[in-house]
């Protein structure tokens, strides 16, 4: 029998979940369908940071901001890739929707002194704009919607169970003296709720991509939204060029449901498809390298979204970042921080720096390519480090040696995860690198962290770089000298965490046919759509900030209040 629902959602990444309690809220009646058998994607895996210009806590914090600013920033980093319209709607409602997931018990904090991604363009702020969830309290949910929500990555848990929010996490890697004792009394406050533990091994203190999708998870249950997991989408149902609604796999069996308003297509982007990436993306790719969940998003839906009508834009372009490989994990790690403390630096096959290591990550994912085809070699790329940096700061899997020796790690790991020899020549012969083109950028980074100014990079020359710097190291937070034996290298691949190309969509994340018009009943955001921000990325939590936004939109526009 066919079932019959207002809006249908399909996925249940952060947007897709915001849609259907927007839909609840106005009065709809809304069913969400998710393939995997958790819920969240890799919202619920994420930093879980939003972009949001102009938004309710920076009073607080004392900054100010306007959207015409935001507007003129976003407009510039799109470089004509995306239509002002959609700008406009994203930059002015952004904040509204801010404001609404507080209502709904996901509360942000603005964070001051994290820059946007480009401070020295026309628009960009100095902090602010990124936000960072509050700490949510997973017990909320109750031990049924633990179990839907999908656990966060290896990579981001202390010891495998704790988490860090964004600013203990800046805390610790730029070693505030607070830092030890933030530390300690996370894992003190962890292992003494033995009430909760003894329900589950999972931390109910929630940080990042948990705290969004378990608060929204959270409001969903309350809503007694339908949520059907294990249920993919198969097809669109159409009639007179109408999305009617769509097929689904329910229990091995087809299921036909209706949507009355409207289908939002929020089911990712397509970085786990290999064959989409050879069509698509620059060469050479491998869904191995991205950090999404693996088996998730294999563009099961911008292909439905095609199927219908609709038009594709920006399918060449990902959410880029450098990513490594652990063993025994099941997705790639991305480095998104520690690049950028003094006393490491990025080499290709030739020895040669070719980037600026703190720059923003998909800058540094695009670098990669960039050096790969004029024939340098940085794919994979190394980075490379000295003892002291090992002793101070975590490095990917590594933490600082001062915390875990390299005899505390795994044995196997060395040459596999980490190389380390007693020369800088005998660590170009391991990993395979000229070692006197190494020699030669080893020379010239300690000439750069001795007089502080990176004459090749300027690495440490904006607000932004120097965000996940060491503020004791002087003249420059991201350069010191590699001096001091043992020498380590860990190798990085040009990965991602997720695709931004997808269904081209209009202010309303109505999707667009060749000939730019909507399609009737037709929805879709997140990684599903193409991104508002262009080939861009303006600032931290613009993939996630956009997917609320625009899956806000379309329910006010189903509902017929734009
Ligand atoms: P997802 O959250 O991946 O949700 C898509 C869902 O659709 C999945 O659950 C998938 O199983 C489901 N699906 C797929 N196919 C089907 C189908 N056929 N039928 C039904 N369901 C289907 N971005 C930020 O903005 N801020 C951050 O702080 C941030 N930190 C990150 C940290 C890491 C480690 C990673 C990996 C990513 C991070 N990102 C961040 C990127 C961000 O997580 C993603 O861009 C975002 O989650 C994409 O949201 P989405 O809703 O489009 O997709």
């Amino acid at each position: 029998m066919e079932q019959i629902f207002d809006v249908v959602v399909v996925g249940s990444g952060a947007g897709a979940l915001l849609a259907a309690i927007r839909a609840a809220d106005a009065g709809l009646t809304a069913l969400v369908v998710e393939k995997a058998e958790v819920a969240g994607g890799t919202s619920a895996t994420s930093g879980g940071g939003i972009w949001i210009p102009d938004n309710h806590d920076m009073a607080r914090v004392g900054l100010s901001d306007g959207v015409d600013a935001a507007f003129r920033y976003v407009r510039a980093c799109a470089r004509g890739l995306s239509s002002d319209e959609r700008i406009l709607a994203y930059v002015e409602t952004a904040r509204h929707m801010a404001r609404y997931l507080d209502q709904l018990g996901v509360r942000y904090k603005s964070m001051p002194k994290y820059s946007d991604y480009y401070p020295g363009m026309d628009g960009a702020m100095p902090g602010g704009r990124t936000m960072d969830p509050a700490d949510f309290n997973g017990a909320l949910l109750g031990l049924e919607g633990l179990a839907q929500l999908r656990p966060t990555n290896p990579g981001q848990l202390i010891l495998g169970r704790m988490t860090l929010n964004a600013f203990e996490a800046h805390s610790i890697l730029s070693r505030e003296r607070s830092a030890k004792l933030k530390l300690m009394w996370i894992m003190l406050r962890y292992a003494v709720d033995y009430p909760w533990r003894r329900k589950t091994k999972r931390d109910r203190r929630m940080t990042g991509g948990q705290a969004l999708v378990g608060g929204l998870l959270a409001a969903l249950r309350k809503r007694r939204v339908a949520l059907w997991l294990g249920t993919p989408l198969k097809s669109l149902q159409t009639e007179d060029g109408r999305v009617t609604g769509v097929l689904v796999e329910r229990d091995g069996k087809p299921v036909a449901v209706r949507a009355r308003m409207g289908v939002l297509l929020a089911a990712g982007g397509f970085e786990r498809n290999q064959a989409m990436r050879e069509q698509y993306l620059p060469k050479p790719t491998d869904q191995a390298w991205t950090a999404t969940p693996p088996g998730g998003n294999t563009g099961d839906a911008i292909r439905a979204g095609e199927s219908a009508g609709g038009a594709l834009h920006l399918m060449s372009h990902t959410w880029g970042a450098p990513t490594l490989s652990v063993p025994k994990e099941d997705r790639f790690r991305a480095l998104f921080v520690e690049r950028s403390l003094p006393g490491c630096m990025v080499v290709n096959a030739a020895g040669r720096r070719f980037l600026n290591e703190s720059c923003p990550y998909p800058e540094f994912q695009q670098a990669m390519f960039a050096d790969q085809a004029s024939g340098g070699g940085a794919i994979p790329a190394w980075i490379v480090f000295d003892a002291e940096f090992r002793r101070k700061y975590p490095m990917g899997p590594l933490g600082p040696g001062e915390a875990q020796p390299d005899h505390r790690l795994p044995k196997k790991w060395q040459g596999s995860v980490y190389w380390k020899a007693d020369t800088l020549a005998g660590l170009a012969q391991q990993i395979g690198v000229d070692a006197d083109g190494l020699a030669a950028s080893v020379a010239r980074m300690n000439d750069w962290a001795a007089s502080g100014k990176d004459l090749e990079f300027d690495r440490g020359g904006n607000v932004f770089d120097r965000y996940y710097g060491d503020p004791a190291v002087k003249p420059n937070p991201n350069l010191a000298p590699l001096a001091k034996a043992p020498f380590y290298a860990i190798r990085l691949y040009p990965g991602d965490i997720g695709t931004k190309g997808g269904l081209l969509t209009d202010q309303d994340a109505r999707v667009l046919d060749g000939a730019g018009q909507p399609i009737p009943g037709l929805y879709c955001t997140g990684n599903n759509s193409a991104s508002v921000m262009g080939p861009a990325y303006p600032g931290a939590g613009s993939t996630l900030g956009p997917a609320m936004t625009f899956a806000y939109r379309a329910v006010a526009h189903m509902a017929g209040n734009p």
